[in-house]
């Protein structure tokens, strides 16, 4: 056999796109310096402007938290909506969308998912919305995939419900587009701009970032001209704050993201292209929604034609040590600690997702043996399954 068969060291899922010690080195001199290593410091202050400037929008409407999770869940919080609302979000998503709504106090409610783009739209929304009630929509940037948000601009127009985009995994990708909005990014060492903990609130509705920022500093105001206090509590907020030395890390990613965005979409194209050819054209992709195109992906998806050759797939890069991962799944509804605090609808399309796709390895600097290994795995697995 091929050396790439017989190796015994594994090829990994992904690998963290994390800045050098090197690289850190000139940002932590700065937080040292001013002796400041949190409570929107300098270098938090700093990676804000930044985003300002990338969303063209004044530096009040974002803010920086501690991870996307907390982010989701200060926003709903923010939205002052009735204890118990019904919030609409996608079946097939990372369990977080969904923790963060039953932390906030209100219900998930599950939705089916486009079978193209694998996500929430305006659309299925609009059919969710007819059958049962909803107070509010959480789409998900499924796998970093933007959404359009002209559309959910109209949506929030016609139906009066307010949306939250998930986009924990599209920076980068999912912009405001010109339109109204609420984004909530991650900056997890795994996603699209790592800082290794950290997140990102943009929101163009009034005042909403703004408490986010409150709320993320336990709720204390400290606004001379709010009548009250200084320091004294005005809501019951957490801590969620994204540190000095995350923001360090956020700083020196920013530097390289284009650079390694174009990497990612190299590799992505190349990956998609070998190994759709080495499986005979049977996998499927997910397809660019209305939203535009993936500026960096950070992980690979694979649909298979259906369970079995999925499961022939994943035992093969098994026997020859490629990592796999079945990302979003089981769908949330089978996810026994989820069942009490959430209503599902019907998903005939995240079901079929939820049998059918398999995470394939994918990371910047990715060996050409492992891809070979990738590719051979690939079609070993689609010819076993054929026979
Ligand atoms: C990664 C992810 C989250 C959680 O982000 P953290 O910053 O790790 O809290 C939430 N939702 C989706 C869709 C994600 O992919």
């Amino acid at each position: 056999m091929s050396d790439s068969c017989a190796s015994s060291e594994w090829v990994p899922l992904l690998v963290p796109d994390m800045p050098s010690p090197q690289e850190l080195t000139p940002w932590l001199e700065r937080m040292h310096a001013a002796r400041h290593y949190s409570n929107y410091g300098p270098l938090v202050r700093e990676l804000e402007s930044e985003f300002a400037q990338r969303f063209a929008l004044p530096v009040d409407d974002l803010t920086t938290v501690s991870n996307a999770t907390q982010g989701l869940e200060l926003v709903l919080q923010a939205l002052e909506l009735a204890p118990g609302s019904r919030i609409l979000l996608p079946a097939f998503t990372f369990v977080a969308t969904a923790t963060a709504v039953v932390r906030a106090g209100h219900l998930p409610v599950l939705a089916d998912v486009d079978p193209d783009d694998w996500m929430l739209t305006p659309d299925i929304a609009r059919a969710a919305c007819a059958v049962t009630p909803v107070d509010a929509v959480l789409p998900v940037a499924t796998f970093g995939m933007p959404h359009d948000m002209k559309a959910w601009q109209q949506f929030e127009q016609d139906t009066g419900l307010p949306v939250v985009i998930d986009a924990a995994a599209a920076y980068g990708s999912q912009w405001l587009q010109g339109a109204e909005g609420t984004l909530v990014f991650s900056l997890h060492t795994t996603k699209s701009l790592p800082a290794g903990e950290g997140g990102l609130v943009v929101s163009t509705r009034t005042g909403l970032a703004a408490r986010v920022r409150q709320l993320s500093n336990f709720g204390i105001n400290l606004d001379p001209k709010a009548g009250m206090p200084l320091g004294s509590l005005a809501r019951v907020g957490t801590n969620a704050k994204m540190s000095e030395y995350h923001a360090a890390i956020g700083l020196a990613s920013l530097q390289v993201w284009e650079e390694h965005a174009l990497e990612r979409r190299r590799l992505h194209a190349c990956l998609m292209e070998e190994l759709d050819e080495a499986s005979g054209h049977s996998l499927v992709w997910q397809r660019l929604g209305a939203g535009g195109a993936l500026a960096a992906p950070s992980l690979l998806c694979a649909q298979l034609p259906d369970d079995g050759t999925r499961r022939a797939l994943e035992q093969t890069c098994q026997q020859m040590h490629i990592t796999t991962r079945r990302w979003y799944q089981p769908l949330l509804q089978h996810m026994q600690a989820l069942l009490p605090h959430c209503q599902a609808l019907e998903t005939p399309h995240a079901d079929r997702l939820a049998s059918t796709l398999v995470g394939l390895p994918f990371f910047l600097g990715m060996e050409a043996m492992q891809r070979g290994r990738l590719k051979l795995a690939v079609s070993a697995a689609v010819k076993a399954s054929r026979a």
